[in-house]
């Protein structure tokens, strides 16, 4: 099997994802599945080329070693950054586009908030747009979500069943600046690099049917998936770079030992009562596997 970690450049790395670290590297271990190292840079006004230096660095310094995919910045062009394949998620994109299953939609984000009950927890796309004839450049490029319900059993959290068209309707695969979003070059990702085992943070579990279906339409086999557990505040607040300002970097340039912030990743995380440094290995054994 082959899993990946994925990081998007959006900010330096943090706590949360040398959490993400411990439970992608541990549950490959379980699966015996090589872990990929792919850079998700598809949001290209957020993206910066530090980002990713830092990645590498944060990688090495911790102790996790991909077994394929990118390893360095100097990597240029590559096929595990998304910056650099965008001739390959526009074939895909055709592809879709000659079998009718994407049109141009002209909406603002504010117009479909419009539109919403209130109390929606996400915008949901009524299809305003599904039968303009609209041209996808200068548009959101919109997929038609088939309307059907979509049923996995995730390795952690067990059987999951998701409605799409119903929570977000036809969601975007590209935006009108022409940035792909993270659901589209995601999947052809994962397609095209043969991953088969995905390893990701439970807040983002509401979307997984989503990719599965993009999976399907695209005649490729959905991966396994397995969500896990996430760092919390006292407030209970997802533990984010948006909201601390505490990375991995800082973290290493201050003098911390790697196995330090791994142990307090874990005391954090609740899964061990202490903050006593571990390795990354010694975490992998004790609290993941
Ligand atoms: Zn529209």
């Amino acid at each position: 099997m082959i899993t990946r970690f994925a990081p998007s450049l959006t900010g330096y790395l943090h706590l949360g994802h040398v959490l993400h670290m411990l439970y992608v590297w541990g549950v490959a271990r379980r699966f015996d599945a090589r872990v990929l190292c792919r850079i998700e840079d598809h949001d290209r006004s957020r993206a910066r080329p530090e980002y990713e230096t830092a990645v590498f660095q944060t990688l090495e310094w911790l102790g996790f070693i991909p077994d394929l995919g990118i390893i360095s910045a100097d990597e240029k062009p590559s096929d595990f950054r998304q910056s650099d394949n965008a001739g390959y998620y526009q074939s895909v994109l055709e592809e879709l586009q000659r079998r009718g299953l994407v049109y141009g939609c002209g909406c603002t984000r504010k117009q479909i908030a419009e539109t919403q009950p209130d109390g929606a927890e996400e915008l949901c796309y009524s299809g305003t747009c599904a039968e303009k004839g609209l041209p996808l450049e200068g548009h959101t490029v919109r997929f038609r979500t088939p309307a059907k319900e979509t049923v996995f059993e995730d390795l952690k959290l067990g059987k999951q069943c998701q409605l799409p068209w119903l929570q977000c309707g036809d969601f975007s695969l590209r935006d009108r600046q022409g940035q792909w979003t993270y659901q589209f070059a995601c999947v052809c990702d994962d397609i095209r690099h043969g991953v088969d085992l995905v390893i990701r943070g439970e807040d983002i579990l509401f979307s997984t049917a989503r990719q599965i279906q993009l999976f399907q339409t695209l005649e490729a086999a959905p991966p396994r998936h397995y969500h896990h557990p996430l760092i919390y505040d006292a407030a209970g607040t997802k533990l984010s770079k948006r909201q601390r300002s505490e990375s991995i970097t800082q973290l290493r340039e201050s003098g911390i030992a790697p196995e330090a912030v791994i142990g307090r990743a874990l005391r954090e995380a609740g899964l061990s009562p202490t903050d006593t440094p571990v390795t990354a290995e010694q975490a992998i054994h004790k609290y993941i596997i």
